[in-house]
């Protein structure tokens, strides 16, 4: 048989054994995760917990020991710069993290938001927010991950006890500022534990420091010291309940933030009642980025009043946003955007609430940015990353649980380099994506018959020849003078 296989003629069918050998692997993209993962039991589903903790600015970890959030970057992976998006504000960056998109394409493009064509307005501190219509440009990542067949549990994470495309979290606890971080902790390790068929698979969790913190003292108080090592006692506390309940060594944990925070100057307000009558617009959302929608027939005056107004302040046209910011594309961006300078705020007047801490400035300056580090068996150990951006976040969260990310602007390609490498032999661990139970067996079985089809014709063909050499021998002369007079073609 082999001799059969070497001799001339006979490399067409050496390439239907290759490819009949190969045939499974051809296949296996929708058959198999990269990590050739496929048919495992459900005890080994991929895990991942992504905490927050609000207004954790990147360089906190430097200013005071911080061991717990260094156990963590040691044992796994720490970026060191990480730009979110414009605004820097909660809602729409909490909403970037479990979208993977900018605030122009999600929709929550402020904490507070008017509605021209509804005549409705959004606030984070009303009713408003459980309101679906706002949520529902984009489609948060608890939404796709249950629609895969998977659970997830939430806990206090903006947007999670929100009916969005008509689905809850698997198991989620509505907002209460009161309900406290250790018990936050102890009931989504309990969905984390439960029996395999209810536990959840991708968890969230909010924290509302240190950004209350940093708005009230400013971070370049003394007493945010305090604050700051608190929340690393608080990343101590998670590690020991993740670790009681048997979940350390095979959770992947992410924890960052969603923004930064800056210090203000009781010198530096802007006073709008300055430049333009209250009469002239309506104001949306708060200092640093102020949206204003003029009176009707308006917008002329009072963007020529407010621009060059004062030096602290830059006025946009939304239609003159910068694109680097993304935030122009959306019917909830208002006409005028006023964006202070970093340290300073804006006011009517300054009988205004002032705080000494705020972002929501531009996105590139470090002030605004936020904290991440994450470990588990997903990642890679002690590796530190120079940059990345929020946005890829997304599409890393849905390669940890193999679920098929919606469009989005980021990339896995950007944050590869935060995974463990893929094992050469590896077990069965990851779940198939629920669109591969599609047509790619039947695709496989269907090749696999017409290549097995194609291979016996071959063998049957070369076997008679072989028994026919004569006949063989006769063709071989027929076709001669034919080849001559082709090379003189
Ligand atoms: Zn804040």
């Amino acid at each position: 048989m082999l001799g059969f296989l070497k001799r001339e003629g006979c490399d067409s069918l050496i390439c239907l054994w290759a490819m009949l050998l190969l045939l499974p692997l051809q296949v296996s993209p929708h058959g198999h995760d990269q990590s050739g993962t496929r048919g495992h039991s459900i005890p080994d589903r991929p895990k991942l917990l992504l905490v927050s903790f609000d207004g954790f600015r990147c360089d906190y970890i430097y200013r005071v020991p911080t061991p717990n959030f260094h156990i963590l970057k040691d044992e796994g992976v720490m970026v060191d710069q990480v730009e979110n998006i414009y605004i820097t504000k909660t809602f729409p960056n909490h909403y970037t993290l479990v979208t993977g998109v900018y605030a122009e394409t999600h929709g929550i493009v402020a904490n507070e938001m008017f509605d021209s064509s509804l005549n409705q307005s959004f606030s984070m501190e009303t009713d408003s927010r459980f309101d679906s219509h706002w949520w529902e440009e984009a489609v948060p990542l608890w939404v796709t991950v249950q629609k895969a067949g998977r659970r997830s549990g939430a806990v206090m994470w903006p947007g999670t006890d929100v009916k969005i495309h008509g689905v809850y979290p698997s198991k989620y606890l509505p907002y209460n500022s009161s309900v406290s971080f250790e018990s936050r902790v102890e009931q989504i390790i309990e969905w984390f534990s439960g029996p395999e068929e209810e536990a959840v698979d991708f968890g969230v969790l909010y924290w509302e420091e240190p950004d209350e913190s940093g708005h009230r003292l400013g971070p370049q108080s003394s007493q945010m010291d305090e604050v700051i090592a608190g929340i690393d006692e608080k990343v101590g506390f998670l590690i020991n309940e993740l670790k009681k309940a048997g979940l350390y060594e095979k959770m992947n944990l992410i924890v960052t933030s969603d923004h930064g925070m800056t210090q203000l100057f009781a010198d530096n307000i802007i006073e709008l009642d300055e430049y333009v009558s209250r009469d002239l617009y309506m104001w949306v959302d708060k200092s640093p980025v102020v949206g204003i929608l003029p009176k009707e027939g308006k917008l002329e005056e009072v963007y020529n009043k407010l621009l060059d107004a004062n030096p602290n302040m830059m006025v946009y046209r939304k239609e003159e946003m910068p694109p680097r910011y993304h935030y122009q594309h959306n019917s909830r961006i208002m006409p005028i955007i006023l964006e202070a300078k970093e340290g300073w705020t804006i006011m009517q007047n300054r009988t205004g609430h002032f705080m000494l801490g705020n972002h929501g400035y531009d996105n590139t300056l470090r002030s605004m940015q936020p904290v991440f580090v994450a470990r588990g068996p997903a990642f890679r150990q002690n590796h530190v990353k120079p940059f990345m951006r929020s946005v890829d976040i997304y599409p890393l969260m849905c390669h940890i649980l193999s679920v098929r990310p919606l469009p989005n602007n980021g990339s896995l390609l950007n944050v590869q380099d935060l995974l463990a490498p893929e094992p050469v032999t590896s077990t069965p661990s990851v779940p198939p994506r629920a669109e591969e139970y599609s047509y790619a067996p039947v695709v496989g079985c269907f090749l696999s018959v017409v290549m097995v089809i194609g291979f016996l014709m071959v063998f049957i063909r070369e076997v008679t020849l072989r028994q026919l050499p004569s006949l063989q021998h006769r063709r071989r002369e027929m076709s001669q003078p034919l080849l001559q007079e082709d090379l003189h073609l």
